[in-house]
């Protein structure tokens, strides 16, 4: 994990030093931030984590994005070792169907397309290539859907894998690649990560929180054994309870159900059929969508739906009717409001994962945002007190990730051309953020994409959904203009065959699962 930067420079604290630490919930985000807490607490810290079997975790949540890869890098965990613990299988991006129109399909691919120059990016050389084809141009067989120039979207289209190798020049440097695995045995494997490193673990119920009558931090929490945990710094991971952040400090919350009406889920896992496929698979349904998400002996899927548009009989209906292969249980529904707390950090108390809020999982980012809470907390502790210039900036940083990615996922909805039912009659006509407007205005005008260092998803990301979901450019950057036609034929076709090439040489998805990583 990269050190922020920008944190570390402002000045030490006004509140004491933090050598005691108590996190409430033993979901992943709890044991995440066990993990990377026992990894760098100086060895005068205490760290605690209760957890309620009686409450449990919410148990979804199998897909990831690449930077977890990082964060299991930081906490010294190996990759092979992990995929066999938990079931996992590769991603290389998520297949959506029926979102631009019933019965077309496109992919979201991690890696990279082409590859971008300092002037101009990858996709304007496509871009132009595509206009000189519409004036009849070019060769027949070109452009060519822009995924042709992905080796992600290309290998999984074939069922195939292999990790990023080589520098700059090698394809196969392009690949970009996460996890799907079963997040309970992965926050159980995080659990004796931190137990191992001197993190306690207490079982029960926290029925109540004590502040200071004074200025409101939180002092301790008491369980309903009485035991008191006390404590200078407090994590809430209570999950969607928000035990802490909400129950106790009041922070507030700020809801987008009107830009994203999803609000229930129905999660359902099924036997495994077949070899595994290194991508998510995300349908477009009436009311919302389904997800299939492979690990090695099964598969998780799901329905995210609206309530205000469906009845949750006719949910589980489509959803058992849709998943392939045998039900392994009951249809497990689920809650939700889309959306995060006004504060992420109050005072001595700091919310992770869906205790500080939560996206609709349809880009698998929630677990991506609990590493990143994470990541920008340890930059800031331990050993010593935060003052309010510091949490200020904490919560700016994390409001501005979720709004990013709510911009990102709002697009998917918004860009739709179905107007088949109410829900998408309404998510295809409905207001959508500036910012997400001022972005799609110009992609349309010359195709450049606004992007931050700070976004989460790449401009490659921006480009694919936005292709996708039949968002077109009126023209392309001009400066693609000096590079002479039969040069730029050239080119792209022969990066298109590369691209061909490296991809059918990959082993077999199911192959490179077999001898690295198969779970026993
Ligand atoms: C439908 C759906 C699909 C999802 N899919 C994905 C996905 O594909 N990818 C992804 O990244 N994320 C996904 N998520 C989100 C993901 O499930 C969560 O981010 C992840 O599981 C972390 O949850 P958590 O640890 O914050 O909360 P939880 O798992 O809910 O854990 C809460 C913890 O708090 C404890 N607790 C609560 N109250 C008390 C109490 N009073 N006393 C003591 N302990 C208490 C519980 O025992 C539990 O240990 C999905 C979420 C939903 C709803």
């Amino acid at each position: 994990m990269k050190p922020d930067t920008e944190s570390k420079s402002a000045k030490a604290g006004d509140t004491p030093r933090m050598n005691s630490v108590v996190i409430v919930g033993g979901g992943t985000s709890g044991w995440m931030s066990a993990a990377a807490i026992a990894r760098i607490a100086p060895p005068n810290a205490s760290v605690t984590l209760v957890e309620s079997d009686e409450v449990g975790v919410i148990g979804v949540g199998e897909a990831t994005i690449p930077p977890l890869i990082e964060f299991n890098e930081f906490l010294g965990l190996k990759e092979n070792d992990i995929l066999r613990e938990c079931q996992g299988t590769f991603k290389l991006g998520i297949e959506f169907v029926d979102w631009l129109n019933i019965g077309e399909r496109y992919f979201h691919p991690f890696g990279f397309y082409g590859r971008d120059t300092p002037e101009f990016a990858f996709h304007q050389l496509w871009l132009r290539l595509k206009a000189l084809s519409d004036e009849g141009k070019t060769p027949s067989d070109l452009p060519g859907d822009i995924n042709q120039y992905n080796l992600c979207a290309v290998a999984a289209g074939l069922g195939r894998f292999s990790p990023p190798q080589g520098g700059g020049e090698a394809i196969l440097s392009t690949m970009r690649y996460a996890y799907h695995l079963d997040s309970k045995r992965y926050g159980q494997m995080l659990r004796r990560y931190a137990e191992q490193r001197g993190v306690r673990r207490v079982e029960g119920l926290v029925e109540s929180v004590q502040q200071n009558p004074d200025h409101g931090t939180i002092q301790s929490v008491t369980l309903r054994s009485g035991e008191v945990l006390a404590g200078d710094l407090f994590i809430d991971c209570s999950g969607f309870k928000s035990l802490l952040i909400e129950g106790a400090m009041g922070s507030g919350f700020v809801d987008w159900s009107h830009y994203l009406p999803c609000d229930r889920a129905l999660a359902l896992p099924t036997a495994g059929i077949g070899p595994t496929k290194p991508f998510t698979r995300a349908t477009a349904d009436v009311a919302g969508w389904r997800w299939r998400i492979p690990l090695q002996e099964r598969q998780g899927n799901g329905y995210v739906y609206s309530s205000a548009f469906a009845e949750e009989d006719d949910v589980h209906r489509r959803l058992v009717q849709g998943v392939d292969g045998e039900a392994l249980a009951d249809p497990l529904p689920l809650r939700f409001r889309t959306g995060h707390r006004r504060a992420f950090w109050e005072k001595n108390c700091v919310a992770i994962g869906l205790a500080g809020g939560f996206i609709e999982p349809l880009e698998s980012t929630s677990i991506h945002l609990a590493q990143v809470g994470i990541q920008r907390l340890i930059n800031l502790w331990p050993g010593r007190g935060c003052n309010s210039a510091e949490i200020a900036h904490y919560n700016k940083a994390m409001t501005a990730d979720y709004e990013r990615l709510r911009d990102f996922i709002v697009l998917h909805y918004n860009a739709t051309q179905r107007e088949d039912t109410p829900f998408w009659r309404y998510v295809g006509n409905m207001e959508i953020p500036e910012t997400l407007a001022a972005k799609l205005e110009m992609f349309r005008g010359s195709g450049r994409i606004i992007a931050s260092p700070e976004d989460l998803f790449t401009p490659h990301s921006w480009l694919a959904v936005m292709l996708g979901q039949g968002v077109r450019p009126r023209s392309y950057d001009a400066l693609v203009d000096r590079v002479p036609e039969d040069t730029l034929i050239q080119n792209m076709r022969l990066l298109k065959q590369a691209v061909a090439k490296t991809a059918a040489a990959l082993p077999p998805h199911e192959d490179y699962i077999r001898r690295r990583c198969a779970t026993q």
